[in-house]
């Protein structure tokens, strides 16, 4: 069996990313899949997403920096657009924790963000309402990100991951993982070697992570997906530049609703939201799908994990996250064994210690 200087295993938009990095670095890497690409069972799939930089913490805002530049590389090598700039509209109670530690963290970062008073509300956003109570900010740099674009230009434009040497097996499910010097792995038609792993299997991480003795708490939940009708056909479109938004619950720890201007569907936003009940109650016309995810579920926040060289299983990283490239390019520095750009303490299974079923 041939041995790679990395084996990816899972190609959401992760695992393509971080393949991707590691093949630009002259490693010889091995992305599997247990799919046939492309697939729509991961998280990955859909064909938008929001690409932001308001986020509450001073980590993701400093990643996502970087993160717009990388995506933006990405459009340049592939030769296709991923990003369009809508901006974002949050809206949250005024006086609530998270608002405020939001609008903290933007002033903090000078982020380009409108802050909007009640009275100049409608100026701005016509055709929607502004609860009492509610504050408003608009993230200017925010936008939607064509994530179908994007794994694709990332897994199979000719110019990218395989013509850097990156072999992609897809349709082969790993079914076990023997760590090591060199790490095997097997799938259900064959064995592989490499000198370092990443697992990137996004709801499947903990069945994955079973081979190597780590139980992290993570809990699978599924996003319900819908697709709202404009009320007043035509102002809610990206075309008429209206912003993808954010609307903030009052209560810490409850989910946000967040979508997106109509763009796949001609007169229809895209609606996301975890809560089935809330879903009946805003009425919301079309359910299109139902897409699983994997969220953390420790202190009931959504929460990114990469690690690696846990003392057994020296060569492995882990991984649940958003941020496509920035991870890629974190994870590719780790499996590496360089030091990676940014801080990631926040992100250490260490954190868990306490709730970890863990025999590493
Ligand atoms: C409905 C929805 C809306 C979202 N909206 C946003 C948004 O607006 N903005 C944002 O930033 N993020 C958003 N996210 C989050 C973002 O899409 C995900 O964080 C991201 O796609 C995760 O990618 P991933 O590669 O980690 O996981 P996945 O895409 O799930 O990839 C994991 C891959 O691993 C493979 N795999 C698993 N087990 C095995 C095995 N044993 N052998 C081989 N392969 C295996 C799977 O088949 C899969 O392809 C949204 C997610 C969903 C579901």
């Amino acid at each position: 069996t041939a041995l790679y200087d990395c084996i990816v295993i899972g190609a959401g938009i992760q695992g393509s990313c971080t393949a991707y990095q590691l093949a630009k670095n002259q490693q010889k890497t091995l992305l599997l899949e247990q799919f046939v690409l492309p697939h729509s069972r991961g998280s990955s799939h859909g064909q938008t997403r929001v690409i932001r930089k308001t986020y509450e913490e001073d980590f993701y805002v400093q990643m996502m920096h970087e993160s717009y530049e990388l995506w933006a590389q990405l459009e340049r090598e592939a030769g296709v657009e991923l990003h369009r700039r809508t901006g974002l509209l949050v809206m949250g109670p005024e006086n609530g924790e998270g608002f405020s530690r939001l609008k903290a963290t933007m002033q903090r970062h000078k982020i380009p963000t409108v802050f909007l008073e009640k009275q100049e509300f409608s100026q701005h956003i016509p055709n929607v309402n502004l609860a009492d109570g509610n504050g408003a900010l608009i993230d200017t740099f925010a936008g939607v990100l064509y994530a179908d674009r994007a794994l694709r230009a990332v897994q199979v434009n000719k110019r990218m991951f395989q013509s850097c040497g990156g072999v992609i097996k897809d349709g082969e499910k790993v079914i076990d993982i023997r760590p090591g010097a060199e790490v095997t792995v097997t799938t259900d038609s064959g064995v592989y070697r490499g000198r370092s792993l990443v697992i990137t299997a996004g709801p499947w991480a903990n069945t994955l992570l079973t081979h190597t003795g780590l139980q992290l708490p993570l809990k699978v939940v599924k996003i319900n997906v819908c697709y709202w009708k404009e009320k007043i056909p035509g102002t809610y479109s990206v075309g008429q530049s209206f912003p993808c938004f954010i609307a903030m619950e009052p209560k810490e720890g409850e989910y946000d609703i967040y979508g997106l201007p109509s763009n796949e569907y001609p007169g229809l936003m895209k609606v996301s939201d975890r809560r089935d009940a809330a879903f009946k109650r805003t009425g919301l016309i079309k359910a299109m799908a139902w897409w699983l995810t994997l969220w953390c579920s420790v202190s009931g926040l959504t929460c990114v994990i990469l690690d690696y060289r846990s003392p057994k299983n020296e060569n492995s990283v882990i991984i649940y996250s958003k941020f496509g490239p920035i991870i890629g390019k974190l994870l590719s520095q780790l499996a590496m064994g360089q030091v990676p750009s940014y801080d990631l303490s926040p992100f250490r299974i260490q954190r868990f210690q306490s709730h970890a079923r863990s025999s590493l």
